[in-house]
């Protein structure tokens, strides 16, 4: 059936069964971070009951599964955003690392005085700040696309680019706002400008088919608590000649091929970019959250929530004094909005004492909530097991916190 079971899904996720402020909890903070289904619960359960040990290099039995498991996690990875070899997937702890990881290691390489990068007005700080750093230590220069109504100027961006063009971060999907930014055409601009191209998927990768052959981009990143997995786990994908050419990131244990006190010799990929004990039972755990995913199908997760999102956000903009923030044609899963007169914090306790959990503030996007001239916003963001009843109730909420609060 090309309907998705959300009865079935939500059974699945233990947390839903739980109480807030003696109502039953609605869970609309996914873009912060989603849920966990059981079978991610067990498998971490199974793994530091079952095969905890070091991976690469012990010869034990509960070593050989550990590195087993590890192993196939990382081909997991490599399918699920279709990454050409396995070499090219290599575990972080996150979005935020990739980023950082791609900013000091090929950032320190190829970047020089007078360079520039470009990023976006919509960029979350982890994809402004590591550019910053880079770029007041190198003396290059950061360029900005500049938005409107959640949509990136793209003529903008055309002037921005030239020769001095050396990288072009950019976030696939706004966490602020939900706008889906059209990736490839900015790759293929930056290509033929010469420049590379880094892609901040950290939002895209839970609701889109990610391909990243396909998009043809130079570096990727998510975080796998996004898409229903562990915390302190992610992945960076990079071209291999690009993570080939380029200096490890953290010298240590496993990142290497043969030390003297004199000199080091580094490890092949992927393992030159993971020194020390990598974070064996939330790598292992990512298969099962990706496994989890691709089983139940992202496109009828996307064709559900995309439901959700017209039937919040028609509700939301009859309210009174509700004005949503990016109304851009593409978006996924995400509603952001502010209510005239009314702090989004005093709507969050409000709601929250409902049981409903809706973030508020700025979501790590200062300089996108300046363009809007508002300090912040209140977000729903939904997933797979989100309902109808639950935006009715969130709805409901809204009235009775606007009543009380105007
Ligand atoms: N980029 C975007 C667009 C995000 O939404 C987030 C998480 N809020 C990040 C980067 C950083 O991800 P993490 O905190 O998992 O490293």
């Amino acid at each position: 059936t090309k309907e998705l079971d959300v009865f079935a899904i939500r059974k699945q996720f233990p947390a839903l069964n739980r109480q807030v402020k003696g109502q039953p909890l609605v869970y609309f903070d996914n873009a912060a971070t989603t849920q966990k289904p059981q079978v991610v619960i067990d498998a971490l359960v199974d793994y530091y009951t079952n095969y905890n040990a070091n991976v690469h290099r012990g010869i034990h039995t509960l070593a050989e599964e550990a590195t087993a498991a590890f192993e196939a996690s990382r081909d997991a990875a490599q399918r699920f955003i279709n990454a050409s070899s396995r070499e090219e997937i290599i575990f972080t702890r996150g979005t935020t690392e990739g980023i950082n990881l791609v900013a000091y290691s090929w950032g320190r390489k190829n970047i020089n005085a007078g360079d520039e990068i470009i990023i976006t007005e919509m960029e979350h700080h982890s994809n402004i700040v590591p550019w910053q750093m880079l770029c007041e230590e190198k003396g290059a220069v950061l360029k900005v696309i500049p938005q409107q109504d959640g949509e990136l100027l793209l003529d903008e961006y055309k002037k921005l680019l030239s020769s001095k063009t050396k990288l072009v971060s950019v976030v696939h999907v706004s966490n602020a706002l939900g706008t889906v930014n059209p990736v490839s055409a900015i790759i293929q601009l930056a290509h033929q400008a010469g420049a590379l191209v880094m892609v901040d998927g950290a939002q895209s990768t839970v609701h889109l088919d990610i391909d990243v052959q396909a998009m043809d981009c130079d570096f990727f990143a998510f975080s796998s608590h996004k898409v229903y997995g562990p915390t302190g786990i992610g992945v960076l994908y990079g071209k291999k000649h690009l993570l080939e050419a380029m200096p490890p990131f953290q010298g240590g244990g496993e990142m290497i091929k043969e030390v003297t006190l004199e000199k080091t010799t580094f490890n092949d990929l992927p393992y030159k970019f993971e020194a020390g004990t990598p974070n064996i039972g939330d790598a292992v755990v990512l298969k099962a959250a990706l496994d989890f995913v691709t089983r139940i199908g992202k496109e009828k997760v996307r064709n559900h929530e995309i439901e959700l999102l017209a039937y919040a956000t028609e509700q939301l903009v009859q309210l009174p004094g509700v004005r949503i923030i990016g109304t851009a044609a593409t978006k996924v899963s995400v509603v952001s909005f502010v209510i005239d007169k009314i702090h989004p914090q005093d709507i969050g306790i409000l709601l929250d004492n409902r049981g409903i959990a809706v973030r508020t503030g700025h979501h790590c996007a200062q300089p996108l909530m300046h363009c809007f001239g508002i300090p912040g916003t209140i977000r729903a963001s939904f997933a797979m097991y989100n309902t109808k009843e639950e935006v009715d109730q969130l709805i409901v909420g809204l009235q009775k916190a606007i009543k009380m609060l105007l």
